[in-house]
């Protein structure tokens, strides 16, 4: 442009309408241009033309909605301004898109629109002089004490801002070159303005209009910077740039709808801090309080931390700082709501019992915390909720499972972006009382990882020394825990961090037998069900002996919980067929119980309800109660998934059922051994962990010092059993990893059976530790593994001598159904496994030179 001259816009201006913002003169803006109609303005006056910078565009702001630009031209803004366009970018591929960029020359009016399409074109009159813009021509008279006004603010606003800077020094000696009458536009485009001020600026043709209605905006604009740069002094960094910050309140009394915006929100964060004073906290959050809303009345509602301060502080306010329901703990009430909800489970009820009994003389909560282990679905997490129940108290379950990360437990520093607090106060904020019943469950599935052990977090949760002062990371002040009765529960305690075990109790919660089974489903779950299916005792009938069946035929667990999910599985069933009966009216005759081949000998001879499975004809009713048998059973939960295959399995010398321990309860586990030509291998197979294989290695070298006793002998006859033989060992199932001693005298048995040639008893389950020198050494988890073996139907179990203590604890149908052998050494157990004792020949030597 040239300086000095009086340059003229041309009269008729192709106009480009923008969307989102108002483009002023002395400023530049880079625009998107979508909408048809700028696109062809863009092709045919900007990429066409030879030389972008002769092109002089009218840019309309034009508030509407961009997609209404379609058809017809939406009511033009009466005012724009003429500008340059300076740069076009973009692509044609693939979709055309063109970002454009345009400096700002003088307002004009639009006086007549010549053309709509394919691009507005109209006629123009220009309104500011644009040689204001390029020479250094001053007009200090015209505008007198205004314009020195303005300067002043202006200067002092750019001088809030940091110098060093280059931008904010380019504007400062921008300020002293400009002419004063172009920099009302200037500021206003650079400073934080809404679209609607500056379409106000844009409309002020008169200067002196312009002025006085840029200076309120140039002075919310110091206050905004002012008292951010108080509140945030140790980020200034921050504030050498142009801030965009939102108008302050205080300031701006327009009627804008922002402004109402802002006032409710003002009124919020003085209701809040109503809040935090009339709550009762404790005096060190009260204060950290009332410092955070200190600040965030003084903060931008645009600073990120503004959400952050105020979620926190609504989250101190939420907290049950001293809020707690009112134990009304009564023994005797306790052991009846127990009792009421739980079936068998004596021991546990006793130590809970126990436990209750001591919080109510002592009145407080400090002891060891309860902490349940036992196999899935035996009922922890469901006393943990009675517990509740007794006390009167808030239960909240936290699952601990897979948690890997401490923030978890203590929560992220309000530093960190997406900060929370952690799970143990987010319950008590879901809870709403400081003292609730916390379960923990699974503690045993505590991970760690590079972000932290979330066991060690736990070790303050549960330390009744300590939890007192409990500071989660993201409240940084101290919550008081001890009103909390945490108990926790885990499958195993192997896994739990031993500091973390040392401040639990462990009670443990073994598995059920069948008829607990039995009456747990009866007295509980089948009621349970019945009501979550919406069907009463008089429409479904399932007999002990059907659910005895899904008890052994359907479900193989230490728990209830498969067991239950049948017995929804058959009222889930039913409730079709009640349904559809509801529309049927109901016949007098009723259909013949069909006998498939598969009812067993327990059901009932004389089915008078009628089965399920004959209700599948639709034209009649079924006649309630519709009776579950083993019929219907097959028809529901389709055929048996287990049998009894024990036997079955036992036909061949070289298979022993040894008793296993998992944490999901005792198992019975088949161990088989078979021999083949070779060079004295042994191969074991089956996901077998060290201490598993050396059992093997001392089993078969306890064999071959006693082969000769036992006469022994491999495929050719030798008492050296490896000589030319390989031996190969399988411990089914082979996809889950075992490891442990308790196999050694199953491992032997089974190699005894096999170079004997002699088979196992089918009905013997064995478990225990061999030694080198023959002795059976104790193992753990007697009373889950008697239990599986009760399970499977077996009769005899061979176990440790030294584990007979363990046989206390197992309920007393159970032993008298099942016979013990308490085994002290091999010969004794092989002497119990095979039908008629294992006695050798070579015996009475070896026992005469004992003698
Ligand atoms: P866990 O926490 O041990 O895995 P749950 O407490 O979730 O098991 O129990 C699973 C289901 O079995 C629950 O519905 C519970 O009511 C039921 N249940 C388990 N044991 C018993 C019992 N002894 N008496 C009554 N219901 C029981």
């Amino acid at each position: 442009m040239a300086a000095g001259s009086a340059i003229q816009i041309p009269s008729r201006l192709p106009l480009l309408l923008t969307h989102e913002s108002v483009l002023l003169p002395g400023s530049t803006m880079r625009t998107s241009v979508d909408s048809p109609r700028n696109m062809q303005l863009v092709r045919s006056r900007l990429l066409k033309g030879t030389s972008l910078r002769s092109t002089i565009i009218g840019v309309i702001p034009n508030t509407s909605d961009p997609t209404s630009d379609c058809d017809d031209l939406p009511n033009l803004h009466r005012i724009g301004t003429a500008a340059l366009a300076v740069q076009v970018v973009g692509s044609n591929w693939p979709k055309p898109h063109y970002t454009l960029l345009v400096t700002g020359l003088c307002r004009f009016q639009v006086l007549q629109l010549l053309k709509e399409k394919p691009y507005p074109v109209a006629e123009v009159q220009q309104l500011d002089r644009l040689e204001q813009f390029t020479n250094g021509h001053k007009s200090e008279e015209e505008l007198g004490e205004l314009s020195e006004q303005f300067y002043k603010y202006a200067v002092q606003l750019v001088e809030l801002l940091d110098m060093s800077v280059p931008a904010v020094a380019k504007l400062r000696r921008l300020l002293d070159n400009l002419p004063r009458e172009a920099l009302p536009d200037i500021l206003t485009s650079i400073i934080r303005t809404t679209n609607q001020e500056k379409l106000q600026i844009l409309d002020a043709v008169r200067l002196e209009e312009r002025f006085k209605m840029t200076i309120p905006l140039l002075v919310r604009q110091i206050e905004g910077l002012k008292l951010l740069q108080k509140t945030r002094k140790s980020k200034q960094d921050d504030d050498k740039r142009i801030v965009a910050i939102r108008p302050n309140r205080r300031i701006s009394h327009g009627s804008m709808t922002e402004d109402e915006e802002e006032e409710e929100d003002y009124d919020d964060v003085v209701m809040l801090e109503k809040k935090i004073r009339t709550s009762s906290m404790s005096e060190q959050a009260l204060k950290v309080c009332l410092k955070e809303i200190k600040r965030l009345k003084k903060m931008p509602q645009s600073m990120p931390e503004y959400a952050l301060t105020r979620n926190y502080l609504e989250l101190m306010v939420e907290l049950p700082w001293n809020k707690s329901t009112k134990d009304r703990l009564e023994i005797r009430a306790a052991r009846i709501v127990l009792d009421n909800d739980h079936y068998a489970m004596e021991k546990l009820k006793k130590r809970v019992l126990e436990y209750l009994a001591v919080r109510q003389l002592k009145n407080n909560l400090k002891g060891p915390i309860l902490c349940f282990v036992g196999p899935p679905g035996v009922g922890k997490t469901s006393v943990g909720r009675s517990i509740a129940k007794t006390l009167g108290r808030e239960f909240h379950r936290i699952a601990l499972g897979g948690v890997c990360d401490q923030s978890d437990i203590r929560g992220h520093r309000r530093t960190y972006v997406g900060s929370m607090p952690g799970r143990i106060i987010n319950g008590l904020k879901t809870v709403g009382v400081n003292n609730p019943v916390f379960l923990l469950d699974e503690v045993d599935k505590l991970a760690k990882s590079l972000q932290g052990d979330p066991a060690a977090a736990l070790l303050e949760v549960l330390d009744p020394e300590q939890n007192h002062s409990f500071t989660d990371h993201y409240l940084n002040v101290a919550f008081d825990l001890s009103q909390v009765l945490f108990i926790a529960t885990a499958n195993t305690t192997a896994t739990i961090p031993p500091a973390l075990l040392d401040r639990m109790e462990v009670i443990q919660v073994p598995g059920y037998t069948q008829e607990e089974k039995l009456e747990i489903a009866h007295r509980h779950l089948i009621p349970k069900q019945l009501e979550l299916h919406g069907l009463t005792p008089q429409q479904i009938q399932i007999p002990q002996v059907t659910t005895l069946g899904i008890i052994t035929r359907y479900t193989r667990e230490a728990g209830v919980r498969a067991l239950d999910r049948k017995l929804g599985a058959i009222c889930r069933a039913v409730a079709v067929k009640v349904a559809e009966g509801q529309h049927k009216e109901a016949k007098p005759d009723r259909a013949e119980v069909g006998e498939g081949e598969d009812c067993k000998e327990h059901i009932t001879e004389d089915v008078k309800p009628e089965s399920i499975s004959d209700a599948a004809d639709l034209a009649l009713p079924p006649e309630m109660p519709i009776l579950i048998d083993f019929h219907a059973l097959k028809d529901i939960l389709g055929p048996p998934m287990y049998d009894m295959e024990v036997s079955g399995r036992l036909s061949q010398p070289g298979v022993a059922i040894g008793l296993a321990w998992t944490p999901l309860g005792g198992e019975i586990m088949f161990v088989e051994a078979s021999r083949m030509d070779g060079e004295g291998q042994l191969t074991l197979t089956g996901q077998l962990g060290d201490v598993m294989k050396e059992s093997a290695h001392l089993a078969i070298s306890w064999l071959r010092s006693n082969a000769k006793r036992y006469q022994l002998t491999n495929a050719s006859g030798s008492f050296d059993l490896l000589d030319n033989t390989d031996i190969h060992l399988h411990f089914p199932a082979g996809a889950v990893t075992k490891d442990g001693p308790s196999a050694g005298v199953t491992i032997v048995t089974c190699l005894a059976s096999l170079f004997s040639g002699r088979l196992v008893c089918s009905d013997v389950a064995m478990t225990g530790e061999i030694t080198l020198r023959g002795l059976v050494l104790p193992v753990g988890g007697i009373k889950d593994k008697v239990l599986a073996a009760h399970r499977a139907g077996l009769k005899r179990i061979i176990i440790p001598q030294r584990n007979e203590k363990d046989l206390e604890e197992i309920a007393a149908h159970v032993r008298q159904e099942l016979s013990f052998v308490l085994a002290g050494c091999l010969e004794e157990v092989l002497n119990a496994a095979f039908d008629g004792g294992f006695a050798a020949q070579a015996r009475h030597e070896h026992l005469n030179s004992k003698l």
